[in-house]
């Protein structure tokens, strides 16, 4: 087999790894860059037949949009449908790539090659690793994953029933900056919540992804513990009908701990890419409605201190309680606040920080590994050769790993 990583051996995001055996090639993500890259990857002139992609998360998968209709995109199902979720909510048109849904644990072949997906907790759901067979050689993609999130279990499984006879693991390393830091587990983050919410009096305004199902989890936990309603709008509404529809532990929001916001701006702009594609929505749209899951600006207005929302854009409402004292509780990457990562967002999230009527709280935890565990499926797995991959710290894998062989964006090796 021959190994190609086209980005991804010195930077974190964008990552597009090609595999060629036989003849065939396919590629293993085929992400965007999640800010500057060092390395241009125009799949247009990449001779290969499919893509797998480990997890719905646009570092991953952001480049599929366009690939030739020939090619065939292996996805999960419930990852493309929150690919699709996506992409409706900004306004964009579903893909029209040719899919094909595999299943944690069942091998599928593509030409020579046999593929193994093996599910891992991560910040997105329907996240996988993938062992990756041909020529009586073994790869291993590690994908994006942690052990400190609501899925901690299938990272035991897998060391506990790991694939034999590796001979190369491709190892995420987005966390290798941290060595000797801690990280907080998702139950760890539920429980910040909660002494935060029993301390505030007031509204509790909520900023992170709408797709961060563990994250969203926790602030329902914490948010049933105080005492408080979970108000969302139609977009997450709409992401945890999906996730819920597949894992009866995550709260569909026709919960009686949730509402639906269903008027105000951002109700009527989610509302309207709702409506533009209402084959796709089944009965989302009259249940939203229905007076039981549904809430409005002027009952939440009443009595603000009831509620936890988690709106996108929540500028009307805090004009309107301009004389109340407001909690944030901004649960995702820092860097959402610095114009280089978010030219434009950055500001509203400064200002919102730097507002002297908001108690704002970082509370978050890593979607990735920390070192140790890192360690703990690198071991597992013993690897005859370990690549790092994801990573800013290529360079430091050989303090932590053995058998590590460094390589650079284009260069070719063959196992
Ligand atoms: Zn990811």
């Amino acid at each position: 087999m021959d190994l190609v990583i086209h980005r991804g051996t010195r930077e974190i995001g964008g990552s597009c790894v090609q595999v060629t055996s036989g003849g065939k090639s396919i590629l293993l993500d085929a992400g965007y860059p999640l800010g500057d890259t060092t390395s241009h990857v125009d799949l247009s002139v990449l001779d290969f037949s499919d893509v797998l992609i480990s997890h719905p998360h646009k570092d991953h998968y952001g480049m599929i949009e366009g690939i030739n209709d020939d090619k065939t995109i292996h996805v999960g199902e419930l990852g493309r449908k929150l690919i699709d979720a996506g992409r409706i909510f900004m306004g964009q048109p579903v893909l029209k790539n040719r899919f094909s849904y595999y299943e944690n644990r069942k091998p599928f072949s593509i030409g020579p090659f046999t593929i193994t997906p093996y599910l891992m907790d991560h910040s997105s759901v329907d996240a996988f690793g993938f062992l990756i067979e041909a020529e009586g050689k073994r790869i291993y993609y590690s994908g994006d994953f942690r052990s400190h999130g609501m899925k901690e279990k299938v990272f035991k499984w897998f060391l506990a029933d790991p694939p034999k006879n590796v001979d190369v693991l491709l190892l995420e390393g987005t966390m290798l900056s941290r060595i000797g830091k801690d990280c907080d587990s998702e139950s760890d983050i539920e429980q910040k919540m909660l002494d935060i919410l029993r301390e505030a009096t007031g509204p509790c305004f909520l900023i992170g992804s709408g797709q961060h199902i563990d994250r969203l989890c926790a602030a329902f936990r914490a948010c049933k513990r105080a005492g408080r309603i979970f108000v969302l709008d139609i977009y997450t509404a709409y992401i945890l009908r999906l996730v819920s529809n597949r894992f009866e532990n995550v709260p569909d929001f026709t919960d009686k701990n949730i509402r639906v916001l269903t008027k105000g701006r951002t109700a009527s702009s989610h509302y309207s890419k709702v409506n533009a594609n209402r084959e796709l929505f089944g009965d989302f749209i009259p249940h939203i409605f229905l007076q039981d899951n549904q809430i409005g600006m002027d009952e939440i207005l009443d009595n603000p201190g009831k509620f936890i929302l988690k709106v996108s854009n929540f500028s009307d409402l805090l004009g309107a309680m301009e004389s109340t004292r407001v909690t944030v509780i901004y649960s995702q990457w820092i860097g959402y606040r610095q114009e280089i990562y978010n030219p434009t967002g950055f500001k509203r999230l400064v200002d919102l920080e730097n507002n002297p009527n908001i108690d704002f709280y970082d509370v978050h935890t890593s979607g990735h590994a920390v070192v140790g565990d890192l360690q703990k499926l690198a071991e597992a797995l013993s690897p005859k050769m370990l690549i790092p991959i994801h990573t800013e710290h290529a360079e430091d894998y050989k303090e932590y790993f053995s058998n590590v062989s460094v390589t650079d964006d284009g260069e070719m090796f063959s196992i």
